[in-house]
């Protein structure tokens, strides 16, 4: 069933206007409600009690939540609050996400109202709905909520504000406060939404470590590097690993001082890094178990740089291939197994030759296979540090390394090392 016969069906069961129910309805699946969740939820809306319930859900803590409640009412201390811009139905909506927080808990929400949240505020939501994201409630405050601010402040044991350190920061966070370095910075012109539009991208650093940017609304302070305050940022995922995103809504300001990036990147367990669900800028450990098929010499599509098997290009067809080196490699630290992928240059250190030398290499061989088995030879079983951007996805995790070394630690030094851990 079409969007549309849905919307129709809840028009012709409630009595009201079909466009208007179905921009509502659009407006949840678009937000990842099930339709028929979706459906249920504006026939509370519109007034259709046939479902049960009804009347002004009851008042609930925060922690008591579950994504198994419908509506709820909520007091809590507004944390963050920040505005950003969607588009559905060809229209631009402003919406404003952040956190509420009350004595038990936290909760992400989101106005499709404008209610004027003020980070601070201690406010009470009647009837505020309830939806599940990744597994945990969300607030979704809209038509139907009542919103009142309270003049009797509540105490929460979180603190009001968005501020945060780049390697706290997690795909979903919305209104955050970073003060960074703009490390790299490029304009580039893209086909946005309304045509072709220029956008800074880039990598901040702060103390803690490094992460990628987007600024969908060029900022002089970020073009012109230095060091930022911006705030009411949110992060996106973009190929797999989080990325700051700077839009029209935040605040840049150019600071004084000087930050000490974070030279020193977090190393971890292969299955801490896999299980933060990507990383920019992470360093592990571990054995090199193999090197995967699609190896050593390889060939490129000429127009969209994806690997070809045997000339052809599985969107292009029938090309000719542009020759290059690259590494697939898994590596194993005992906790789990990362793909490694090393690009041209470190491909080269590990094969011991250029380019050229590769090619010379296949044609006497007349076979290619030869540089992917004389990498297997110089890597597989040895121990290697590897520093990179960690993605995962539904086929596994790949670290595309930025440096690959030999790990000098003896082992007996890493057990130690290990077990005063674990001790600690
Ligand atoms: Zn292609």
């Amino acid at each position: 069933m079409e969007l549309d016969d849905h919307a129709e069906d809840l028009a012709s069961d409630l009595g009201v206007d079909k466009e208007e129910v179905k921009d509502d309805l659009q407006n949840l699946v678009e937000y990842s409600v099930p339709v028929d969740e979706a459906k249920q939820s504006l026939r509370r809306k519109y007034g259709d009690d046939s479902g049960g319930g009804g009347g002004t859900p009851s008042a609930k803590d925060i922690a008591d939540i579950t994504p198994d409640d419908s509506n709820v009412t909520v007091t809590g201390v507004v944390l963050t609050a920040g505005e950003r811009s969607i588009r559905y139905q060809g229209d631009d909506h402003v919406i404003v996400e952040g956190r509420l927080a009350d004595e038990s808990g936290v909760i992400d929400y989101t106005a499709w109202e404008d209610f004027g949240l003020e980070p601070g505020e201690t406010i009470t939501a009647g009837n505020a709905g309830v939806r599940e994201w990744d597994g945990e409630p969300e607030l979704n405050l809209g038509e139907s909520t009542s919103l009142s601010v309270d003049s009797e402040s509540l105490d929460v044991p979180y603190e009001v504000g968005g501020e945060a350190q780049l390697a706290d920061l997690r795909t979903g966070d919305r209104a955050v406060s970073i003060e960074v370095d703009v490390l790299e910075c490029e304009r580039k012109t893209i086909d946005g939404r309304d045509g072709e539009t220029d956008i800074l991208s880039g990598v901040f650093g702060d103390e803690s470590g490094r992460l990628p940017f987007t600024n969908w609304d060029p900022a002089p302070e970020i073009e012109d590097g230095g060091t930022v305050r911006i705030e009411n940022a949110y992060v996106q995922e973009f190929r797999g690993v989080p990325e700051v995103n700077v839009s029209e809504f935040s605040t840049v300001t150019a600071l004084d001082r000087r930050i000490e990036v974070g030279s020193d990147t977090s190393t971890m367990d292969v299955a801490d890094a896999v299980g933060t669900g990507g990383i920019y800028d992470v360093e592990v450990v571990g054995n090199l178990l193999a090197v995967r098929d699609g190896s050593g010499l390889i060939q490129r599509c000429p127009e969209c740089y994806r690997v070809v098997q045997k000339g052809q290009c599985r969107t292009h067809g029938d090309v000719d291939g542009i020759d290059d080196l690259r590494v697939k490699a898994i590596l194993d630290d005992g906790t789990g197994t990362v793909t490694v992928v090393l690009d041209d240059e470190l491909t080269e250190r590990v094969y011991g030759g250029t380019l050229e030398d590769a090619l010379e290499q296949a044609r006497e061989a007349m076979d290619q296979e030869v540089v992917a088995d004389r990498i297997r030879e110089r890597i597989v079983g040895r121990e290697y540090r590897v520093r990179g951007h960690l993605s995962v996805d539904e086929y596994g995790a790949n670290l595309d390394a930025e440096t690959f070394e030999e790990s000098d630690d003896d082992p007996a030094a890493r057990a130690t090392a290990f077990l005063e851990e674990v001790d600690a």
